[in-house]
Parts: structure tokens; C-alpha cells; sequence
């Protein structure tokens, strides 16, 4: 068990594009996919808050994530976006990373994404809502694009406690609308 720090913002490595695991099945990935679960594990008792981590983000500038939901994890090696549906949706997103900010972004409301796990199996999932959004801020982390980058509208930034003082929970994510072209 390795609880890694989690690096902040301002960290070149959060800005590198990750390489690909060549060997999903290697000590190597599973010291990384085991140093994220423990490290999402403490991160989320400080927080109080999170459901993933990627590994640039300990440190590790490989293209895996770790997700986990309730009492579900995935470990995704090279997780890729292989189709995105006709709607978007407006999300006030948040990341360890940056831990006291949100920011507001324009997400796919549905993705299809394709991944290895840690025996070397192929998987797709299609997901919609907020786990469409986790993963496309997870995958994007592996290409050193922080939802800082994404910024959308008028206003898109606020310190978790201001927004907390005049928003609820229920707004952090709108409805589905047709993409705007
Ligand atoms: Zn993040």
C-alpha cells in the first residue's frame, strides 16, 4: 500500500501528454492502479468528495485511471473515447488537483469509451450524465488538459465555498441539450 500526494495544480506534470501501457498485466501497472486506489481512498476522506483519480496525478505519467462508485471500482488502461451522442450538458466540475475550486464546463452528455483492464481483457462502456463527465475529465488528465482549460461561459470559476453559499448540489449538473455547432 503507497498513498501517493496529489500533485496540484501548478505541477508540470499534470500538463504531460501520458504514454501508453504497453503491458497491462506488469507489476509496473498494477504498483500504479494500487498506488491510485489507496491514494483516491485518503484523498476522498479528506475531501469528502471524488470518485476518480488518474495517474499523471500521483506522478505517474502513464494513461491509466481509476474510478471508483459507490462499492465499484475499474481500473481503465488506455481508455479511450470511441464515440460521444448528440447532446451536451453544462457541469460545475471539480478535481483534486485544484481541490477548492469548481469550474464550470461543457461535457458530452453520452460517450462510448473502450479501455483494458488489469488482466488484459477489452471493455466498452457506454455512459451517460456525470459518469460521461467523470471520464471525459479523467481522460483528459492523461492528454495534460485540466477542466481549468474548458472553461465555458460567463463567470465559469468560484471557490468551492462561495458556491456552496449560493448554489445547491443539485445544480452541479444541467440538463442534456443539443450540441452547438
Ligand atoms: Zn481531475
Amino acid at each position: 500500500m503507497a498513498v501517493r500526494r496529489i500533485r496540484q495544480l501548478g505541477d508540470p506534470i499534470l500538463r504531460i501528454r501520458c504514454e501508453r501501457v504497453q503491458n497491462p498485466k506488469s507489476a509496473a501497472t498494477r504498483l500504479v492502479a494500487d498506488d491510485l486506489r489507496d491514494s483516491l481512498a485518503v484523498a476522498r476522506k479528506k475531501y469528502k468528495m471524488g470518485r476518480a483519480l488518474a495517474a499523471p496525478q500521483i506522478g505517474a505519467p502513464v494513461r491509466i485511471v481509476f474510478v471508483q462508485m459507490d462499492k465499484q471500482r475499474w481500473t481503465m488502461i488506455n481508455p479511450e473515447i470511441t464515440d460521444v451522442g448528440p447532446h451536451d450538458f453544462l457541469v460545475w466540475d471539480d478535481c483534486f488537483s485544484f481541490p477548492n475550486l469548481l469550474v464550470r464546463v461543457t461535457r458530452a452528455y453520452q460517450i462510448t469509451v473502450s479501455y483494458t483492464d488489469p488482466k488484459g481483457k477489452q471493455h466498452t462502456m457506454e455512459l451517460e450524465g456525470p459518469m460521461a463527465e467523470l471520464l471525459q475529465h479523467e481522460i483528459d488528465h492523461l492528454d495534460g488538459i485540466l477542466a481549468l482549460d474548458r472553461a465555458s461561459g460567463v463567470d465559469p470559476f468560484a471557490f468551492r465555498s462561495e458556491w456552496e453559499k449560493l448554489r445547491e448540489a443539485a445544480e452541479r449538473y444541467g440538463p442534456p441539450k443539443p450540441r452547438e455547432v
